[in-house]
């Protein structure tokens, strides 16, 4: 026992005082500042679709017409942008975060994006001793509607363990991961998307070869399944298409193609080869200019099907191998 007597425990600032401010109501947003006001948290948003908030305001929440109004008013700001060059604009401009953020602030970027934005912030105003964190995230819109989001967390221990509590708001305590230092949580999240990219493009490959030669679908992904080849995807994911078509509009293909040419960026910038990620980015965007910027992430997989003059459907769930 070290502690004086006389001294009074202050007990830590509980998180759940922490006014929240939002920044990007959009397919993720929207869902995560509901789970956010659902957990009790004051949230101040902003959007320049102002709309997206009418919800939120019903609930609750205050409107700030600026970012730095936002961060002004709040004790955490969080941003859930489309791309890096939103990102700089939400923050660096004249009416951006920093011009409202006090000393000692946190901001919290959600976006998949990458750590330039921040890296340059953090040289910029070191006197400031602003919290930054990347935290970007996995799970579809779904999982944000659901606030079962997997969080993947850049930057000191601290912060991470001081602001558990507004991240477990929106996302699955048990995948809420601090994977390293300050840009960590980006190229986490950059490389979860790739894999899964490419494991969409390489099933619609096998798929549409295998039905093309005469096999029946289900036979073939049971079959799959059953092998050493089997994948989360084909076991999961592929069956929004397989069973109801649904190439998951939630996620813009455009903003698809925005996370594979980071991805490649970041293999540049490390100096490893790309060849599987770079075919996969062609193949995303041949799909984006045939479909249109708002088609699902999923439709590279229509590519295969207009090949080959079939829909990948499963006529019957049942199925299996004889
Ligand atoms: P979205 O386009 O649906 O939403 C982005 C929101 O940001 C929009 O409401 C837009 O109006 C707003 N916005 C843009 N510029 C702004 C500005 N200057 N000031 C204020 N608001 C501004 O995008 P999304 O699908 O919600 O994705 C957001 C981020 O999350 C992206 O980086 C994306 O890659 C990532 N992500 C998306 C999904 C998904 O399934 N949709 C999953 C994981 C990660």
């Amino acid at each position: 026992m070290t502690s004086p007597s006389h001294t009074i425990d202050v007990p830590p600032p509980d998180a759940h005082q922490l006014t929240i401010g939002f920044i990007g109501l959009g397919n993720m947003g929207s869902g995560m500042t509901r789970n956010l006001q659902a957990a009790g948290f004051p949230l101040v948003v902003n959007d320049i679709r102002r709309e997206s908030a009418d919800a939120l305001l019903a609930g609750g929440a205050q409107w700030a017409d600026t970012p730095a109004a936002v961060a002004a008013a709040s004790d955490v700001v969080i941003t859930m942008l489309p791309t890096p060059r939103h990102v700089d604009a939400v923050v660096n401009g004249s009416t951006g975060i920093l011009a409202g953020i006090a000393d000692g602030g946190t901001w919290i970027d959600m976006s998949t994006s990458v750590p330039e934005v921040a890296n340059q912030v953090r040289a910029t105003t070191a006197h400031r001793a602003l919290h930054i964190l990347d935290a970007p995230v996995s799970g579809m819109s779904v999982g944000a509607a659901n606030g079962m989001l997997q969080i993947f967390v850049g930057g000191d221990a601290a912060d991470v363990a001081r602001l558990r509590p507004v991240l477990e708001a929106m996302g699955d305590a048990e995948r809420i991961l601090h994977v390293g230092g300050h840009g960590a949580g980006y190229a986490v999240k950059l490389m979860i998307n790739q894999l899964w990219f490419s494991h969409l493009v390489a099933t619609a490959e096998v798929l549409s070869i295998g039905v093309k030669a005469g096999v029946d679908l289900g036979v073939l992904r049971e079959s799959l399944i059953a092998s050493p080849a089997n994948s989360n995807f084909i076991q999961s994911d592929v069956l929004s298409i397989l069973e109801h078509g649904d190439y998951d509009e939630g996620f813009a293909i455009a903003l698809a193609c925005k996370d594979l040419g980071l991805s490649i960026d970041l293999a540049r910038s490390v100096g490893v080869p790309a060849e599987v990620s770079g075919l996969v980015e062609q193949i995303y965007r041949r799909a984006r200019a045939q479909y249109g910027d708002l088609a699902g992430e999923m439709t590279p997989v229509k590519l295969y099907e207009d090949l080959i003059g079939v829909e990948l459907r499963l006529a019957d769930r049942g199925e299996a191998v004889a």
